[in-house]
């Protein structure tokens, strides 16, 4: 037999290839892309050397899309053209987006599926299409820079991105033909980039204060395994709102009552030009003469920004306490990690450090740190490096459940629950022949279903009609790596099976979470009542249909007048308790009919013994005939 050659000698047929992996800071005001090179992440310039890419779309009339530094200079003379921070808009609903457009000057106008879309010369306009421009040029940079197609990207998105905003970050990478590896958090990225997972052990504090978001995090390492214990923070509050409120004193200052957009959008990039310098200097001239006519020069010292931004920053702080909360640790904070530009402003350095008692790292740029991070991780996932290097868990920032009888909530998989996870239940028919069940999918801490979001609808058919509890139908969640949720619901005996993917219409800002939490925690002896109630309602419900279809088949060749009448009577007294809200007298007359009715059942169980039996009988008598 003659050998088969393969491969030329000294060359192997499939040399081991460093696939091409990107990481992607995918951010409200600067966004980059960095890489692993040589074992070390780098960030990308592009061709003028400018690591951070604006995250500015400007859509003319008539060209492409301009996107960065180029397009950012267009925003003042073409306000509604010019889109930024975007970021804010992913998976939201126009209702829900009213407020921010009105402050960035944007027209916007109902998009798919309920979606916001924005109104420009170059045309109706998505955040996700914008959001692909943005990730378009970060591509083809890096594609130019490692030379070669990107096997695959990590992109970062805010710890407090729901389903819908995590699925749009996607859908924008999709659109812009990038294979998307996974979503990871921003904090975490953070972390990874610090490399503090070489520590082994400790629990880390991710702060990180960008242009338009505040998110904390805290992480515990655990044998090289990173687990993010909680997060929380405000997806309105940046660098944004620093020079939001710099630029309104400025206005005052200036003595002019109200402005063109483009000319706030001027004062605001002069606001924030004199707030970046003012993280250097102790005081800074602003001279608005170069945003209105006739403006003057005023001049802003640091102390004067610390009065006005101290506020903002207290509200950081806040978010920080009930994050160490929730993450109810029993030891203190061994790291604290800054990320984002506006970490620069030395009161927010001095206010955290105070605040957990320690200084913060800041060896790594706050502005590369998630980018850095990011392209770690995709290395990891592209298999440049060994098996479990890393693994990162995330979690998930509100209970999801479902509703039961009594438009009760079930938690199905709690909050703060690490992801990817999967979590089945099982659950059952509550009526005889019942072949049809319906799923309502909430989100939220509270016990009854008005009180929680609603996220999705969907409905099981074809349950082979049994009577109420034989059924088993299984209910699993499954909220996978990049948070985003799919429910399934099984019927055992046949199979039936029906399933959704949850992309709910618009997003909780974290505004809106905390206060599903806030209402959780000061509701929490009144939902208990009120779910005491609703249960003691479902089982005299239950007790009152089972006897009402019992009556119906055997009250008369069972009972005598008065004993029917005795039922009757007793069956209309909890009918009328039912509709109180006294769930003392609800039980107490429950457990009263269930024992008065105990000889009415007795009897129907012994008839239909004796039904059985007798067919029994009779069928082997004919057998014995037969033979
Ligand atoms: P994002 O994550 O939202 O894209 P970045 O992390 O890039 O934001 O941070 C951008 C914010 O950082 C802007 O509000 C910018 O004004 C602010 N920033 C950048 N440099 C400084 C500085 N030296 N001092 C204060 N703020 C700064
Ligand atoms: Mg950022």
């Amino acid at each position: 037999m003659a050998l088969l050659q393969i491969a030329e000698p000294g060359q192997s047929p499939l040399p081991h290839q460093v696939k091409r992996a990107v990481g992607i800071d995918l951010g409200t005001t600067n966004s980059l892309v960095a890489t692993v090179r040589g074992g070390r992440a780098v960030v990308l310039p592009d061709a003028q050397g400018a690591v951070m890419l604006p995250s500015v779309i400007h859509y003319g009339a008539a060209d492409a899309p301009i996107v960065g530094a180029s397009a950012l200079a267009l925003a003042a003379l073409h306000p509604a053209d010019t889109l930024m921070s975007v970021k804010r808009f992913m998976g939201r609903g126009r209702n829900d987006a009213e407020e921010d457009a009105r402050r960035s000057h944007y027209s916007l106008a109902e998009g798919e599926e309920g979606m916001v879309s924005f109104l420009t010369s170059g045309g109706k306009i998505s955040p996700v299409e914008a959001s692909a421009e943005i990730l378009r040029v970060l591509s083809q940079r890096a594609v130019d820079t490692i030379g070669g197609e990107i096997d695959g990207a990590v992109i970062t998105v805010p710890a407090y991105f729901d389903e819908a905003q995590r699925q749009a970050t996607k859908d924008a990478a999709t659109l812009a033909g990038l294979p998307v590896l996974r979503l990871m958090n921003e904090p975490t990225a953070a972390a990874v980039a610090y490399g503090l997972d070489a520590d082994g052990q400790g629990v880390i504090a991710v702060y990180d204060l960008g242009g338009g978001t505040f998110d904390i995090s805290i992480l515990r390492l655990h044998k090289g395994v990173f687990e993010v214990l909680a997060t929380g923070g405000d997806t309105a509050l940046g660098g944004d709102d620093l020079d939001a409120v710099l630029a309104d004193w400025l206005l005052q200052e200036s003595g002019f009552e109200t402005l063109e957009a483009g000319e706030y959008r001027q004062l605001q990039a002069s606001a924030r030009l004199a707030k970046e310098k003012l993280s250097e200097a102790v005081t800074v001239d602003v001279d608005l003469s170069e945003v209105l006519p006739g403006g003057a020069v005023i001049s802003v010292s640091r102390e004067k920004l610390e009065q006005m931004i101290q506020p903002l920053v207290k509200r950081t702080l806040l978010a920080c306490r009930r994050c160490l909360r929730d993450a109810q640790l029993e030891e203190g904070v061994d790291n604290i990690v800054m990320v984002g530009g506006s970490t620069r402003v030395p009161l927010v350095r001095a206010a955290v450090a105070d605040f957990f008692g320690r200084t913060p790292l800041l060896g790594i740029d706050p502005d590369q740190v998630v980018a850095v991070g990011a392209a770690v991780q995709a290395d990891i996932l592209v298999g440049n490096r060994p098996e479990g290097d890393l693994l990162l868990l995330d979690v998930i920032p509100l209970s999801l459940g479902i509703e039961t009888m009594g438009e009760l909530v079930e938690k199905i998989v709690p909050r703060n629950t690490t992801i990817p996870v999967s979590r089945a239940q099982e659950f059952t028919t509550y009526k005889d022949g019942q072949t049809a069940l319906a799923v309502h999918i909430v989100q939220g801490e509270r016990e009854m279903v008005s009180d929680c979001r609603s996220l999705a609808h969907f409905e099981l058919r074809g349950i082979p009609p049994m009577v109420a509890g034989a059924a088993r139908i299984q209910v699993t969640f499954q909220v996978d790596a990049d948070g985003l949720l799919g429910v399934s619901a099984r019927e055992e005996i046949t199979g039936a099976e029906a399933s959704v993917m949850v992309k709910p219409s618009f997003g909780l800002n974290d505004e809106e979470i905390t206060g599903m939490l806030q209402a959780s925690f000061s509701h929490a002896e009144d939902d208990k009542r009120v779910r005491q109630l609703a249960e003691q309602r479902l089982s005299a419900w239950q007790l009152l249909d089972g006897l009402k279809s019992a009556l119906e088949k055997d009250g008369d060749a069972l009972l005598v007048a008065h004993e029917r009448e005795a039922l009757a009577g007793q069956m209309t007294e909890l009918q009328s308790l039912i509709d109180g809200e006294d769930t003392h007298a609800i039980r107490q007359k429950t457990e009263q009919l269930g024992r008065e009715s105990e000889t009415f059942a007795s009897r129907r169980m012994d008839k239909s013994i004796r039904e059985a039996l007798a067919g029994v009988s009779l069928d082997s008598l004919d057998d014995e005939v037969m033979q």
